[in-house]
């Protein structure tokens, strides 16, 4: 007789089982792809920075050059009125063209501070600038360690992630919508990525918590699905491993001993059906 839940128990086990392997790989990744993804966005950030120093590194320079200009200016009129100077007529004109070149003066003062002043902020943004391309140097050197490192722990595992993953479609597929709905759910709430486990020691094989004998009775029964009251997981079976025998039993350690390896072998035989 065919057993229904015997056998939906059993294609949950194995697509956990499935996923296990694939939560080991993604572990092994680690946190290396997030650390590259990070990597390659501050190195986006600090390009940006750059191309923006360098604009106003372009508007000090400008504002240098129109300074001096203005000085240029300013010296040439100051030249002018003191040729006109030599040859006033009269008091009045000669203090008019006094207050002119005195006016070019102050022109010349005020953009030689405002040159001193653009130039102090141009040195600055150069060694910022500076600063920034030895840094950003040093992120791409990181990343492309990163990358590398990564690149080979990929290299790695991809066929055997594909080679899973192709597993996983086609037993997913074997499980109705509503239980592989449920599966899912249990296992994005579960931090160890299980969702279906077997009692090991008379413990939940999920969250340890102690499943009482009537319930294990239930489980192995299968008849329904049985969940795990502290944890909600799935508790697909009971795993007979006679530890316990063998701790007490000093001298009957032998005949334990044995009889715990014929449990496991039918335990290794159940889970490869
Ligand atoms: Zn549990």
């Amino acid at each position: 007789m065919e057993n229904l839940i015997a056998k939906k128990l059993e294609a949950l086990l194995r697509l956990q089982a499935i996923d296990s392997k694939l939560d080991e790989i993604n572990k092994v990744r680690g946190d290396l792809p997030a650390e590259v993804q990070d990597l390659e966005d501050e190195i986006i950030g600090y390009e940006t920075r750059i191309t923006k120093f360098n604009d106003e590194l372009k508007r000090y320079n400008e504002e240098i050059s129109n300074n001096k200009n203005a000085i240029k200016e300013a010296e040439r009129l100051m030249k002018k009125y003191e040729e006109q100077q030599a040859n006033v007529k009269n008091n009045r004109e000669y203090e008019a063209i006094t207050k002119e070149i005195e006016l070019q003066d102050l022109n010349i003062q005020l953009a030689n501070r405002k040159m001193r002043e653009a130039a102090a902020k141009l040195e600055k943004k150069e060694e910022q600038i500076d600063q920034t391309e030895k840094d950003l140097a040093e992120l791409k050197i990181n990343l492309q360690n990163k990358r590398k490192e990564l690149d080979a722990i990929i290299a790695e595992s991809t066929e055997e992630e594909e080679k899973l993953n192709k597993e996983r479609d086609k037993r997913s597929k074997q499980i109705e919508e509503r239980l592989y709905y449920s599966y899912n759910r249990i296992r994005s709430n579960a931090r160890n990525g299980l969702a279906v486990v077997t009692v090991k020691r008379d413990a939940c094989g999920g969250c340890f918590n102690v499943v009482p004998p009537q319930r294990q009775a239930d489980i192995k029964d299968k008849r329904k699905i049985i969940v795990c009251e502290h944890c909600g997981r799935v508790l697909a079976d009971v795993e007979e491993i006679l530890v316990q025998a063998t701790e007490k039993t000093r001298k009957g350690t032998a005949a334990a001993a044995k009889k715990k390896a014929e449990a496991e072998a039918k335990v290794a035989e159940e889970v490869a059906k």
